[in-house]
């Protein structure tokens, strides 16, 4: 095994899936996604969950990366992971769209868990190293490794978004949660909309307090700022411009029917995704006559997930049921305007789709980020295709030159994608020409090394 490293993630899931019997596979998802380039070159540790309930694992290595498996029985992954993650943070953390659930019992299994990666952090970092705390499942865990190892450099990045106080104040554990994030030196959001709902919760619930982004504490110094993440503009550039990525492409539309315009939507089959919301407003379309059926298709990806938590199955029903019925009612013999893939892809899949594309449609009722949208913009080196993003996606905020809309509202949404549509050449390179420098410009290099030099210059 090797020594205690100077740099460590510390995330919920470990960057690896189960490759059948045959060992691991880089898994998908924003997270990792982000940080695995950044962990390969710092050479440096990742410690999470493997993945398998009830077992135990030795440190290993994968994709040059030092993995630290920490176990988790299947009541944990059902009451911390499953539970408070999942039925009480995240609906809280998206604007309560959905019911949060609050149980104490969820509650314990949450601290228990926390308290676990703590101490396996705290065994893992070396005298001084820095360690870079992930998301919403271990909000307790800044707090819980101080205690243990005051000597490191403690971060913690929050995808999600950060409520207002209106809403996190209903929570009964707010202020351990609170508490929690300010065992690190530097607290980051993805907007700054979260960075001051947190400081503004920290004077009210705590009394502590505060100037710009500093919060003051027992003496020490809390920095809670916005560090929008991002995509590897570069590695999806150049992927894209390979040759069996443009001819997949071509294959996509021919498989589609050639279509004069074809629509996408890549998600993972969650209520904030807003999914729903656009396929209502293409289902208009078609019956309003604004679009013909034999014209268009919606190509709906929507990634399995979260599938033992009740919203979800509710969430897949009513997806499912909504697809059938445009389909069943706009859809011509030979050919259905909705393809709806309750599938999981791969990069180089998801990189030809996004550039079959005409119209992305990203449409979340409330989101972090959406890696999804930057991910378009990265693939589309030609120019072409438009972007429909909601406001409520923390990718509103710098992609500014997308058709940005409001998701309930189903008329700008249905007018958001003809203007996608029907937008001239030269309109749509015009806004994919500015998209693309910011993308380019704030990619995932420069959102970690951002964070990471705010963390480590005290
Ligand atoms: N993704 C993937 N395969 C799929 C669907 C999505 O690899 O079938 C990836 C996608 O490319 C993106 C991430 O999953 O990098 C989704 O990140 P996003 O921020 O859009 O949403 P999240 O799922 O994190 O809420």
């Amino acid at each position: 095994m090797q020594g205690r490293s100077s740099f460590l993630i510390v995330a919920n899931r470990l960057p690896v899936d189960r490759d059948g019997h045959a060992g691991w596979r880089r898994s998908p998802g924003g997270l990792v996604t982000a940080i695995a380039p950044v962990m390969q070159r710092r050479d440096g540790a990742w410690l999470g969950w493997h993945g398998a309930p009830d077992e135990s694992l030795d440190p290993f290595d994968h994709d040059g990366m030092h993995l630290i498996p920490v176990p988790l029985s299947a009541a944990e992954v059902e009451l911390y992971y499953e539970g408070f993650s999942n039925a009480t943070l995240w609906p809280l953390y998206h604007d309560v769209v959905a019911t949060p659930v609050y149980s104490r019992v969820l509650w314990d299994a949450y601290r228990t868990v926390n308290e676990r990666f703590a101490r396996a952090a705290a065994d893992a970092a070396a005298d001084g190293a820095v360690v870079w705390i992930q998301d919403y499942q271990l909000q307790l865990v800044p707090a819980m490794l101080r205690k243990l190892r005051p000597d490191l450099r403690i971060g913690f990045f929050l995808h999600i978004p950060f409520p207002p106080s209106e809403l996190f104040t209903q929570l009964p554990w707010r202020r351990e949660i609170l508490e929690g994030l300010l065992g690190a030196d530097l607290v980051g959001f993805q907007r700054p909309g979260g960075a001051s709902n947190f400081i503004r919760l920290c004077r009210r619930q705590l009394g502590l307090q505060h100037q710009k982004h500093e919060i003051y504490r027992d003496g020490r110094v809390i920095r809670a700022e916005a560090f929008p993440i991002s995509v590897d503009f570069g590695e999806l550039d150049s992927l894209v411009r390979e040759p069996h990525i443009v001819a997949r492409a071509k294959e996509i539309r021919a498989e589609l029917g050639d279509p004069e315009h074809v629509l996408l939507g890549v998600d993972r089959l969650d209520y904030t995704k807003g999914i729903g919301q656009r396929l209502k407003a293409f289902g208009e379309l078609l019956a309003d006559g604004a679009v013909n059926a034999g014209d268009a298709v919606f190509v709906q990806i929507a990634t399995p997930s979260r599938e033992r938590v009740e919203e979800y199955r509710r969430l897949r029903n009513d997806i499912e049921l909504q697809v059938g019925r445009i389909n069943g009612e706009q859809g011509l013999i030979g050919h259905q305007p909705v393809q709806y893939l309750h599938q999981s892809y791969e990069r180089n899949e998801l990189a030809a789709l996004y550039l079959a594309a005409d119209v992305m449609v990203v449409t979340p009722v409330r989101d972090g980020m959406n890696l999804v949208a930057k991910e378009y913009i990265a693939c589309r080196h030609d120019l072409r295709g438009a972007l429909v993003l909601s406001e409520f996606a923390g990718a509103a905020d710098e992609l500014r030159q997308a058709f940005l809309v409001n998701p309930y509202d189903v008329d700008g949404l249905k007018r958001a994608m003809i203007a996608g549509m029907r937008s001239t050449p030269h309109e749509l390179a015009r806004r994919m020409r500015s998209l693309r420098r910011r993308v380019a410009t704030y990619n995932v290099d420069r959102w970690a090394g951002e964070f990471l030099q705010a963390l480590e210059t005290p």
